[in-house]
């Protein structure tokens, strides 16, 4: 039995060869730099571009716009091949892929997707999706960031926070609220503004300093009075939370692809290290409590790989997702944790040192359960689909 293989039969072989690829270059260009990149904060810039320059930046982009095309499926696979080889370098990508990419497709106009979505496909936009606040985070709907009216222009002003690529991207995509104190609307009081990197007063801040993912920037974003035209507003005004939302079942199917992909790796080293640490005589995957964990590890690990193709086919077949999305988002991730806890367990003392791969895989876990909504919010999509009708 093989954990690397995804179900690959399930995809026809043009979209075989993408994941093969996917698989090649993750294991030759990123895996062999992770444990650096981590060491020294460094975002892989060049490797960034080369995924650019191979189409990563339009795996869901349709072909009519340059990008690759793929359904939800074929892109999760790919996640999680990068996920497994590293996990800063996933979250980039599926930030990107999942949510202003989604975005832009199901509510841009013609002209803000001939904007966009070719030169990110060409490899020339990487995009970052800004919903949080300092004080806004599993409560999103209470952001304070604003655009109002001036003339024929949106001026835009407030803080944001954590904003996966947020210093690196070319495109922003950002959401503040445009109804008023006087007249609050809630969720529906917000908008989605499609913002240049570079724009007269939007700050990215300085990179944060992480537990994990240390090689993926994390930024705050201010915006100082930004001018915008309306060619810059997403859609319908006021709409801009619910688009987040909609395309959230899709960054949700990809925080639990790249989960897998922690997972898978952390399995793998702690398989192979089973077979050379020799104590009482003989390896130690020679007890079968050291059996035992692997069997764990790699049963639950295909239970959340099983999960997440689930919840990716009904999106390819244009089922609603949200609560799908959240299950395999929840399962994968508590997957991860506890499969990264095995492995460093698995390796004694030597897992607990930053000379050895699992620490980090351990520490890229954590996030998994927190961002794109925590563990709570899942269980509450999950457990709010039980009773609605
Ligand atoms: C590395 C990283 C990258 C990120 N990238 C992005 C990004 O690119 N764009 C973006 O917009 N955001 C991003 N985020 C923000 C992320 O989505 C939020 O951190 C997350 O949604 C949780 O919000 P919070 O941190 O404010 O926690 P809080 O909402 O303050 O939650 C604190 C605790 O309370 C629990 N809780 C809250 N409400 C409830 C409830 N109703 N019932 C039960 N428990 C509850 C939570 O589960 C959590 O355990 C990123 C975060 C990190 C760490």
């Amino acid at each position: 039995m093989t954990i690397a293989e995804p179900l690959l039969q399930e995809v026809d072989e043009q979209r075989r060869e993408i994941v093969a690829l996917a698989r090649e270059f993750a294991q030759k260009e990123i895996a062999p730099r992770a444990a650096e990149w981590d060491r020294t904060k460094q975002y892989p810039a060049e490797v960034m571009r080369q995924l650019g320059e191979l189409g990563f930046y339009g795996l869901r982009i349709p072909e009519e716009y340059d990008g690759l095309g793929l359904d939800t499926l074929t892109y999760m696979m790919v996640l999680e091949e990068i996920a497994a080889a590293d996990a800063s370098v996933s979250i980039s990508l599926s930030v990107h892929n999942s949510l202003p990419v989604s975005m832009l497709l199901a509510h841009g106009t013609v002209e803000q997707k001939e904007r966009w979505l070719r030169p990110m496909a060409r490899g020339e936009v990487l995009a970052a999706f800004s919903l949080s606040e300092a004080d806004s985070g599993s409560d999103a709907a209470s952001l304070r960031a604003r655009a109002v009216r001036d003339g024929d222009a949106w001026v835009l002003a407030g803080e944001k926070a954590w904003v996966t690529n947020g210093d690196t991207a070319e495109l922003l995509m950002v959401m503040v609220r445009t109804d008023t104190p006087e007249d609050w609307r809630g969720r529906r009081g917000i908008s989605a503004f499609l913002i240049p990197a570079g724009t007269p007063g939007v700050e990215p801040g300085k990179p944060e300093d992480k537990l994990g993912l240390r090689a993926s920037r994390t930024t705050t974003l201010m915006l100082n009075d930004v001018r915008l035209g309306d060619e810059h507003l997403l859609g319908e005004e006021g709409e801009g939370y619910m688009y987040a939302l909609r395309a959230l079942d899709n960054g949700r199917m990809g925080v639990a692809a790249q989960a897998v992909g922690i997972a898978r790796a952390a399995f793998e080293h702690a398989r192979q290290y089973s077979g050379e640490r020799q104590q009482f005589e003989r390896p130690i995957k020679e007890f079968q409590a050291i059996q035992f964990k692997l069997a764990d590890m790699v049963t639950r690990i295909t239970a959340a790989r099983t999960l997440m193709y689930e919840a990716a086919r009904a999106e390819d077949r244009g089922d609603p997702v949200a609560e799908l999305a959240s299950m395999a988002k929840l399962f994968a991730s508590e997957t991860a944790m506890w499969v990264t806890t095995q492995a460093v367990q698995l390796f004694g003392g030597y897992g607990y040192m930053r000379d050895y791969p699992v620490e980090r895989l351990f520490r890229d876990a954590k996030v998994t359960e927190i961002y794109e909504g925590t563990s709570e919010i899942q269980r509450i999509v999950i457990a709010r689909g039980l009773y609605s009708e």
